[in-house]
């Protein structure tokens, strides 16, 4: 278990915009842009490394619904995908960051 599976499991708590049986998105606790939400598979896999090629149709959930809560945070015009892997990755759980709400001002980091 790990800090990801406990929320996906409830047992720790966390700002969540959607789940169902295969995933879980929630608010960032330190969010890096103004939308700051992560998306989870709540399968514990520890990076996309450890995918599977049964987990392709996981994978692109995962980014339909980072679309979709994209669209229904306003934030359609402008965001980004990543997920880190290797030693980019803090948290051991696979998950993808949703990142945008800059304002058109901003300055946005080059990738
Ligand atoms: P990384 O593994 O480098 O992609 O980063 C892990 C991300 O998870 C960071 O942006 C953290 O702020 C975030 N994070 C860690 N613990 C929690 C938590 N309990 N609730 C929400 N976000 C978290
Ligand atoms: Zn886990």
């Amino acid at each position: 278990m790990c800090i990801f599976c406990d929320i996906a499991v409830g047992k720790q708590k966390a700002e969540i915009m959607f789940q169902d049986q295969d995933m879980v998105a929630f608010s960032d606790i330190n969010p890096k842009a103004p939308v700051h939400i992560l998306f989870v598979p709540k399968k514990h896999l520890e990076s996309l490394q450890a995918l599977g090629e049964g987990d392709i149709a996981l994978i692109g959930k995962l980014v339909w619904k980072a679309k979709e809560l994209a669209r229904d945070q306003g934030i359609s015009d402008g965001y980004k995908l990543i997920f880190n892997g290797g030693q980019l990755q803090r948290v051991s759980h696979l998950h993808l960051h949703l990142l945008g709400g800059w304002k058109a001002e901003e300055k946005v980091s080059e990738v």
